[in-house]
């Protein structure tokens, strides 16, 4: 069975969403996009919500394909996105179909991002559009396609104060062990 909003059944949600090489927070927002479960105007309507729930950047109906694709705040940032070929999104019907293909997608050399870029982008199209809403914080396409940067930079430092901490445990286990070793030893001669 097929849903025009989910796409098919038989989508492999291990292969687009949990098997990649992505950040745990960045998984969770994918099946929520998947789902289509996130707080977006169009199902804060459906729960019955009677507040504008329309798109705070063009007053379209809210949806989170709108968010991503259809809106014209998007339409400029997939424009400038740093992908190798120019994509367009509309040429996909659902987010699942556009997931799918993004996992060949080339990103330009000297983009800082080797994996998959389309879950990044959506991200902070979703951020941005949130620090709109509740902040009234606004950006530009720019902003949101060199953000995703500083978030794996910080996720690399992150990775590398990591690192270190494992080294220095190590070094603190062997430190011990020496300790305890020599100890040993000379509670043996004491008792000799
Ligand atoms: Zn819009």
């Amino acid at each position: 069975m097929s849903s025009p909003v989910l796409g098919p059944d038989t989508w492999n949600w291990k292969k687009n969403i949990w098997s990649p090489p992505l950040l745990p927070k960045l998984k969770f927002f994918l099946w929520k996009v998947a789902l289509n479960a996130l707080p977006t105007g169009d199902n804060l309507q459906k729960r019955g919500l009677f507040i504008n729930t329309n798109c705070a950047r063009c007053g379209g109906t809210e949806s989170i394909y709108h968010i991503l694709v259809h809106c014209t705040f998007a339409k400029e940032v997939w424009e400038v996105g740093p992908w190798l070929h120019q994509l367009n999104p509309l040429h996909f019907v659902n987010f699942k179909e556009l997931l799918q293909a993004s996992h060949t997608w080339v990103n330009l050399p000297p983009y800082g991002i080797s994996g998959n870029f389309l879950p990044w982008l959506c991200w902070t199209l979703w951020t941005s559009r949130n620090q709109l809403l509740f902040e009234n914080r606004t950006c530009t396409p720019q902003d949101v396609v060199t953000k995703p940067l500083f978030c794996v930079e910080s996720g690399r430092m992150h990775r590398l104060q990591r690192d270190q901490l494992h080294i220095r445990t190590a070094h603190l286990s062997n430190h011990r062990r020496r300790f305890l070793n020599s100890h040993r030893t000379q509670t043996l001669r004491r008792g000799s």
